[in-house]
């Protein structure tokens, strides 16, 4: 039996890497409704792939009006929305040293200020009892080079799930993080020269615990235990999908 059926979920950063596994995880499971992005080329190959169940919307998570479209156009088209994933986000800035305003500024809006705000725009059109995933990084719990920014993004964003589970309890809204390794991604692609990819990709699975790096398939599966009722007593906690690399390597 399918765990999703007719459930509507939105997920951000849905015409990629991660996202787009997440997509393609909550379809499997009978989930329908939106992919939210800004590339209208990845959102329109997505769609070709997801299929009719699916609309992608192209929308800046980092703009309030464009959230709020984003979420009364899906509830106008599959009625009142299930799940929401706020995945879209972005890696690193720099270190301490050498990061600009600009980019500190660039990265909260992206990584901090849109979470925040994906939620909020999208509580008025969420069934109550609904769930809502945030994805985090193990670059929260470790301090990696010229990561120090982002981290301390998503160890907020770690930290949101329990805030806004409280907030939520009336509703019985759950809101819970994924928190990924190391997953092969465009974005995993876009630190390393396109000639190196396979060698550090090789290298990356050689060191990690579990002895592969995490695909967007591992994270899309933890993404439907949240999802459902098999995770209904679960509120604010954070689930670590990381081969390992955080603590055991
Ligand atoms: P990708 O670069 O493959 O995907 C990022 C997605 O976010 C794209 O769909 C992109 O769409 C969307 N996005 C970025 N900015 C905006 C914006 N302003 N408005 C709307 N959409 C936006 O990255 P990943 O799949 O690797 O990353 C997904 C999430 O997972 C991120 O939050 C990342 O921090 C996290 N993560 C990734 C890890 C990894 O190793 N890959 C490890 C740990 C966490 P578009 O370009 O169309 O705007």
């Amino acid at each position: 039996m399918e765990k999703l059926k007719n459930k509507v979920a939105v997920i951000t950063g849905g015409n990629s890497g991660i996202g787009f596994g997440i997509a393609e995880a909550l379809k499997s499971e009978g989930a329908v409704g939106a992919i939210v992005g800004r590339n209208q080329g990845t959102i329109d190959s997505s769609i070709a792939l997801l299929g009719d169940n699916f609309i992608g919307i192209n929308a800046d998570v980092t703009n309030l009006t464009d959230l709020e479209r984003v979420f009364k156009e899906t509830s106008e088209k599959f009625g009142k929305i299930d799940v929401i994933v706020a995945n879209a986000g972005a890696g690193t800035t720099g270190t301490v040293a050498d990061t600009s305003e600009a980019d500190y500024n660039k990265m909260i809006d992206l990584n901090l200020k849109s979470v925040y705000f994906t939620v909020q725009k999208a509580l008025p059109y969420m069934n109550d009892g609904g769930s809502v995933i945030l994805i985090g990084s193990n670059a929260a719990h470790r301090a990696y080079p010229s990561f120090g920014l982002y981290g301390a993004t998503k160890a907020a964003v770690i930290f949101f799930a329990k805030a806004f589970s409280n907030d939520l309890l009336d509703r019985k809204i759950r809101v819970n993080v994924i928190t990924p390794g190391t997953t092969d991604t465009p974005a995993f692609d876009k630190f390393v020269p396109a000639e190196q990819i396979e060698a550090v990709k090789t290298h990356f699975a050689s060191v990690m615990p579990i002895g592969r790096i995490g695909q967007p398939s591992d994270i899309g599966k933890t993404a439907v235990f949240l999802a459902s009722d098999d995770s209904s007593f679960m509120l604010g906690a954070e689930l670590l999908v990381d081969g390992g690399m955080t603590y055991l390597s």
